[in-house]
């Protein structure tokens, strides 16, 4: 059996939000802009795992085959290792979690253990101080090591590193990321600035598009080196530089969305069922309570999903740390 909506998009991944709350307090992710806050952390309003791993399961019968841990910091529940052995068990085939890192050392071989195949980590900045200033407070130097140790944990699956360029912050380093590929197995991923968390003033002007990440890379190689194109994958348009390790990725949801090849559903902390980041529709998980009812919220979400990008409608900022990025 498999999923499918309104416009014939095969639905088979889902984005888990399993918290709100965070270690960090990224200047384009928490509301506030680029205000100083003392907001770090949100209340926990998440309903029963239970409730949302029998869902997975009715998804799972339904052809789910990939699902996505993030938050907020997803490393702050003291069971993620047990929420991930939970859901391997499903029976999900690409298992992978979205981490800022600081804690990942200390976690990475459990998670592993328990059936994870593999992280992306989000690192703006190779400057210890800027670092700090984009993620008000965050160690450069320990998101540096979980680097490290999730090449060496989740090898052969890829390090995917997310990297979102703004202008007049991080812009100017995005050479510097994409040759990161060169010597290692890297995804360096540079996303596109998205108007999320109520600021989104914060955002226009700052923006770098994927097209001018990709001039800054090609104007920094002088001419003799090349971009070769990869294709798709997934949100990611692919790229590597000829004999390199790694791939470079560009994620465009402004200037380039990928509605058309979306096959996603979001579950919120708080237990909403979203058919898109964007969107003001939302079920809630909390109201279903037996296998039926989970089929239909399932059904009725897909059915809702939107053709194109609810971005250019304004339709719903909320943060990326409420939603899950
Ligand atoms: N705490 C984890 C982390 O930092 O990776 C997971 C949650 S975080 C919200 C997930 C991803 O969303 C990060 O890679 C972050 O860069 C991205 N993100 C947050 N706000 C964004 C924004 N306004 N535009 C683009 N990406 C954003």
């Amino acid at each position: 059996m498999e999923l499918r909506d309104s416009f014939d998009r095969k639905i088979d991944y889902i984005r888990l939000s399993v918290t709100e709350m965070c270690n960090l307090r990224c200047i384009y992710c928490v509301p506030g802009g680029r205000e100083k806050t003392s907001r770090c952390s949100l209340p926990e309003k998440m309903p029963e795992f239970g409730k949302m791993l029998s869902f997975l399961h009715v998804a799972r019968k339904y052809g789910l085959k990939k699902v996505r841990i993030t938050g907020g910091e997803p490393l702050l529940r003291k069971d993620i290792v047990h929420l991930v052995r939970e859901i391997k068990a499903i029976g999900i085939e690409d298992l992978s979690l979205t981490t800022n890192g600081q804690l990942l050392p200390f976690f990475a071989a459990g998670l592993k253990k328990a059936g994870l195949d593999r992280v992306n980590i989000s690192l703006d900045s190779l400057d210890a101080r800027r670092y700090m200033e984009i993620t008000r407070g965050g160690s450069l130097p320990r998101a540096l090591r979980a680097v490290r140790v999730a090449k060496e944990v989740f090898w052969p699956a890829p390090v995917k590193i997310n990297m979102v360029p703004i202008k007049g912050i991080n812009g100017s380093e995005i050479p510097g990321f994409a040759r990161l590929t060169l010597e290692n197995s890297f995804h360096v991923r540079f996303i596109e600035l998205m108007p999320v968390g109520g600021s989104s003033f914060f955002f226009e002007g700052l923006r770098l598009t994927a097209q001018e990440a990709k001039e800054a890379i090609k104007a920094s190689m002088g001419g003799g080196q090349k971009l070769l194109p990869l294709g798709r994958s997934g949100s990611s348009d692919n790229y590597m530089f000829p004999g390199a390790k790694g791939v470079v990725g560009f994620i465009s949801p402004i200037s380039g969305h990928f509605c058309d090849s979306c096959n996603r559903l979001r579950i919120t902390a708080a237990g909403k069922i979203r058919p898109c980041l964007f969107s003001s529709r939302e079920e809630d998980l909390s109201k279903a309570s037996t296998e039926e009812e989970m089929e239909q919220l399932l059904l009725s979400s897909v059915l809702s999903k939107e053709k194109g990008s609810l971005l250019e409608k304004k339709v719903r900022f909320d943060s990326m740390q409420q939603v899950g990025g």
